[in-house]
């Protein structure tokens, strides 16, 4: 009887494992050609789908281009991006004379074709007599805005003999970025003296530029 048994209850689990492992096997074998038809068939989709999603990004993102140059005379204040700074000299214009503002108005405009800052805000207009620049920079921002787009990133540079801009870059880029809505990391603020040559030099004017990239609000 002990050998009968055995002889029954052996080949019972021997076939458990065979079977087990049969069935284990075929499902291996149906998951792999599950996936591999999956990456055939989907793969150059999401491939052409990311690459048509970059292109049609690509083709709307706008870079644009500003410059402003002022005079230095005595009795005006200083502003430069915002900022109120401590000087002899301010800029003389119709408006505040924020010339770092107004470059960076005039790229804004420039990035979407709009013309530019004097086009929108005639210094011919009492409208616009002693106004803030950052208003003129808020109304541009609406611009921008109305059309779809965002700042990604801005990059400025202003040329002024005296007195020092550095010590300020931060309140200046802290200023910027709240009132074109983006990252203070996104806003790049650069100063430079002109070694005493010329009228930046010699301290009868300042002046500055600005780049700016656009990017598509909604993609
Ligand atoms: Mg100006």
């Amino acid at each position: 009887m002990p050998v009968f048994k055995a002889n029954h209850t052996e080949p019972d689990i021997l076939s458990g494992f065979f079977f087990v492992g049969k069935r284990f096997l075929s499902f291996s074998r149906r998951l792999f050609l599950a996936v591999s038809s999956v990456s055939r068939t989907r793969l150059p989709f999401f491939c052409f789908s990311r690459k048509y999603y970059l292109c049609r990004v690509m083709k709307k993102i706008r870079i644009g281009y500003g410059y402003d140059v002022h005079r230095l005379v005595e009795g005006r204040r200083l502003w430069i991006g915002g900022v109120s700074i401590e000087s002899p000299k301010g800029e003389a214009a119709h408006s505040d004379g924020d010339v770092l503002l107004h470059a960076v108005c005039d790229s804004l405009l420039g990035a979407l074709a709009l013309g530019d800052i004097g086009t929108h805000f005639p210094d011919t207009s009492d409208e616009f007599k002693d106004i803030d620049s950052k208003e003129l920079l808020r109304r541009c921002m609406s611009m921008v805005k109305e059309r779809g787009y965002c700042v990604g990133n801005i990059d400025v540079m202003l040329r002024l003999e005296r007195p020092k801009v550095k010590p300020h870059v931060p309140k200046i880029r802290e200023t910027m970025a709240a009132l074109l809505e983006c990252d203070i990391e996104d806003v790049s603020v650069k100063a430079t003296t002109c070694e005493s040559m010329g009228f930046v030099g010699n301290g009868d004017g300042v002046d500055a530029s600005s780049v700016v990239l656009l990017l598509p609000k909604n993609d």
